[in-house]
Parts: C-alpha cells; structure tokens; sequence
C-alpha cells in the first residue's frame, strides 16, 4: 500500500507520516537520490514557459520563429538556422539565470547525507551545477551549462561570459581548436576544412548521451551494492531511460528488510508507480526536507516513529504544506 502526504493538509495522519519518513532517512545506509528540475526552482531557476520567464524574451529577440518550449531541448532544432538562434539566445539567458541562482535547502538536505555517509549516488537531471557551489558530487544525467562544447571536435572550453555573449545574440562562437587546425592547413598550403561551433554541453532529446556508458556502468554497480532507500525528488518521470533505471533500484531498495522508495513532488505520479513508491508526498521538496529535519530533531516523534517502522506495512504519503511561492515551476526538462 503507498502513502499519500498532502504536505498542505496537516492531519495528525500526514504528521505521523512524515515523522515514519524521517525516520527511514535516520536509518538508511546506502541512499540513492534522483533529481529533477522541481529542486532548483526556489533556487532561482524559474519557470522556462511562464509569462516573464525566459521563452518569452527569446520570443522578443526572435519575434518570428516560431518554437514550442519543448523544441528548444530537441537535437533536431538544430535542423533550421531560425531555431538554432532561438537556442543560443535562450541558452544565454538560462545561463544568466544561473550565474545568480543558489542551491536550495534540499541540495544542502543531499549535502549533508553525504557528509553523514548515507548517500549512495545522487543522479541529477538538472544542468544548473547548483550542488557544484555546495561541494556535492552528482552525476549529472543531461550534461551541465558549466561547459560548452564543439560540435564536430567535442573540444570542451568553460562556458565564459563571452560565450554567453555570443550565444544571446543567436550566433554560435567557432571552435578555437578547429580554427587553429584550418588555419595550419591555410599556412601550408592544403585546402580548409570545415570548423565546428561551440553549443552549451547539455544532452537533448533525441540525442545520445556521450557518458552513456559510463553512467550505465555506475547504476549498475550501485544497484549490485543494494541501496536501502531511494529519494526521487522535483522530477515528472517522462525520460524513459531514468524510469526504467528508477524501477529497476526501486526492485531492489524492496529485497531489503526494511527499504524504502519516496517520491517527493508538486503533482503525483500516474498509476504506473503505484507499487514502486511506497511513500509519495505531494508537494514543495524544499517543505519536505523542513518537516523531516524537525522531526529528526524531535526525540519523541523518533522513537514512535520507530515503532511504527517495524512492522511489514508499506505506506505512501501526501505532503503538502500550502506554499505556492514557486508554484509555477517548470518541469520542462526533467
Ligand atoms: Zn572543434
């Protein structure tokens, strides 16, 4: 039976709930966290489609292009030169953001597992290198804006503000690896080659991973080392390669005693997760991560909660205390 937390509906239920999660995060050995867009939103990384956010100012650079948000996370917009402006715009001003965002209380919430020695990997979705500022090793799932890199060399630069320049007037910078190899070609008199340009070194839909395998190899040895918990937070579940490596975990988070799989999110997951979370807790994570170091912190609360641990049922809870201060946040590219 799954858990159901509303973090908005206080009921003695949803508290006692919570306190029960707390104390699977108190206990847990070999946590494995899972991580979408929903965490760095209080952070300061906004809605991508919302009225103010950062689609409508590539609208007003590119007023006649014509390009739904989720084409500017798909490999194939590179197929028309319109699009690709729209990109590079919009890659500027998502870097921009970033520069003045900060990690949230629920990076710090997967800093401080990992300073106890509970985390067992976090995989993030994200490209805002957020935990980076707070020292917290992630493998990042869909690449980082830290870097950019060459499209034809794979050279890789630091993602510098001239770049971010470049990119927001619409026009991606040539690579200077490229253009150093031609230009020795021009010197001794062999004919040019073309020369690559510099795009953000994230991953897009309908693109292969270039770490693919290496990421592969590290979930594989991380189920093998059997994690007792599992955390997915801020993410909608929609790239399916993460579902099935989430489901797969979650088989054996269950092969232990007392292992435990939550998901933690503004809107629930759809009927196909049922028996994969045992505890789901709609809401603001930042609210989550709150309410379990209070309870962590609340001796009482423990050591019932404890109790209630032992036994073989399985629950799932709804979290949700009313805060609407990042309502809006998107999802587009988790
Ligand atoms: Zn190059």
């Amino acid at each position: 039976m799954k858990v159901n937390i509303v973090i908005s509906q206080q009921t003695q239920a949803n508290d006692q709930f919570v306190a029960d999660l707390a104390a699977c995060v108190a206990r847990s050995k070999r946590v494995l966290v899972i991580t979408g867009a929903g965490i760095s939103c209080s952070g300061g990384i906004p809605d991508f489609r919302s009225s103010d956010g950062l689609y409508n100012l590539v609208k007003k650079k590119h007023p006649k292009t014509v390009i739904r948000g989720k084409e500017l996370f798909d490999a194939t917009l590179f197929r028309d030169e319109n699009q690709t402006k729209c990109f590079y715009t919009f890659m500027a001003e998502l870097k921009s953001l970033i520069s003045t965002a900060q990690p949230t209380e629920t990076h710090s919430f997967i800093r401080e597992l990992q300073e106890k020695g509970q985390l067992m990997r976090c995989y993030t979705q994200n490209i805002d290198c957020l935990e980076e500022r707070l020292d917290l090793p992630v493998v990042q799932l869909h690449g980082s804006m830290a870097k950019v890199k060459c499209t034809l060399c794979s050279s890789s630069y630091n993602f510098s503000s001239d770049y971010e320049q470049q990119f927001r007037e619409g026009s991606p910078p040539p690579c200077p690896k490229c253009e150093h190899a031609d230009s020795e070609r021009v010197r001794l008199g062999k004919r040019t080659l073309a020369t690559g340009t510099l795009r953000p070194d994230i991953v897009l839909y309908n693109e292969e991973h270039p770490n693919g395998e290496t990421i592969g190899r590290l979930q594989a040895s991380d189920l093998k080392k059997k994690p007792d918990f599992m955390i997915v937070m801020g993410t909608s579940l929609k790239i399916p390669a993460l579902k099935k490596f989430i489901k797969q975990a979650a088989r054996m988070v269950h092969s232990t005693r007392t292992g435990r799989v939550v998901f933690v999110n503004k809107t629930p997951a759809t009927k196909e997760w049922d028996s994969v979370f045992d505890y789901e807790v709609i809401g603001d994570t930042d609210e989550w991560v709150k309410m379990t170091q209070e309870k962590l912190e609340d001796e009482q609360a423990m050591l019932t909660a404890k109790l209630t641990l032992s036994g073989p049922t399985r629950s799932r809870i709804v979290a949700t205390r009313s805060s609407s201060s990042t309502a809006n946040c998107s999802e587009l590219i988790t």
